[in-house]
């Protein structure tokens, strides 16, 4: 249940809340795929992606600093390449190439929400382990403060809530007067209570009461004064 009344922001995750993440590994997976036939050497690529991603899921794990640099270089490490090897294929595979696909992965009613809340005098906040801004604006999405786990003045990841306590600082809100929409509660839930922000899971199939499936849900809530 959310409480409107009470909430003057609301902060979203990006990768799997404000699209489907699904579809996108899809998209993804195929053109890779495809560049596999053309030139063999694709294959490395997916294996240095694979280790880039669990570097990143431990170095979120551990809470640690310093991530902008040492999630190329671990992953490096381990795969035995140059870190600059690492930067290359995830600046193609992971910040360019989904650029194209994420419009067509944009959930439904997120620009209907979008505009009910500015309609209703509350600002948007964007919070992501990855970089956001083009995302956003491939999304022809638009917050009033965008704030991503690399950022020097953040440098944490999810579930640390110092992006969260970042975003709500850009928008000078307290965190009991926001809400935080996520999909992953071992990460974007943990960083809210941590901080007592107010949260909302977005679920395929919704299993608990805070959790809903779609935005056409919080879009009738937001109609009706709550949800
Ligand atoms: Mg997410």
């Amino acid at each position: 249940m959310v409480d409107w009344q009470r909430v003057r922001a609301v902060v979203f995750d990006v990768d799997g809340t404000l699209y489907g993440q699904r579809a996108m590994r899809l998209r993804m997976a195929r053109e890779l795929a495809l560049r596999c036939l053309v030139r063999p050497t694709t294959l490395s690529e997916a294996r240095i992606l694979r280790t880039f991603r669990q570097v990143r899921e431990e170095l979120a794990d551990a809470e640690a600093s310093g991530i902008g640099r040492l999630q190329y270089d671990r992953a490096a490490e381990r795969l035995r390449v140059p870190a600059a090897r690492v930067e290359e294929v995830v600046e193609e595979w992971i910040l360019q190439r989904p650029l194209r696909h994420v419009r067509a992965c944009r959930n439904a009613g997120v620009r209907r929400l979008f505009s009910a809340l500015r309609d209703g005098g509350r600002r948007i906040g964007v919070w992501s382990d990855y970089p956001a801004i083009a995302k956003l604006e491939s999304m022809d999405l638009s917050a009033d403060a965008v704030v991503a786990a690399t950022d020097p003045e953040v440098d944490r990841m999810k579930p640390h809530p110092a992006g969260l306590s970042r975003v709500l600082e850009i928008l000078t809100v307290q965190p009991a007067e926001a809400l935080l929409v996520g999909d992953r509660d071992e990460r974007d839930g943990e960083a809210a209570r941590r901080l007592g922000c107010p949260y909302l899971l977005l679920a395929e199939r919704p299993a608990q009461a805070r959790e809903f499936a779609g935005y056409g849900d919080l879009l009738r809530g937001l109609a009706g004064g709550r949800d």
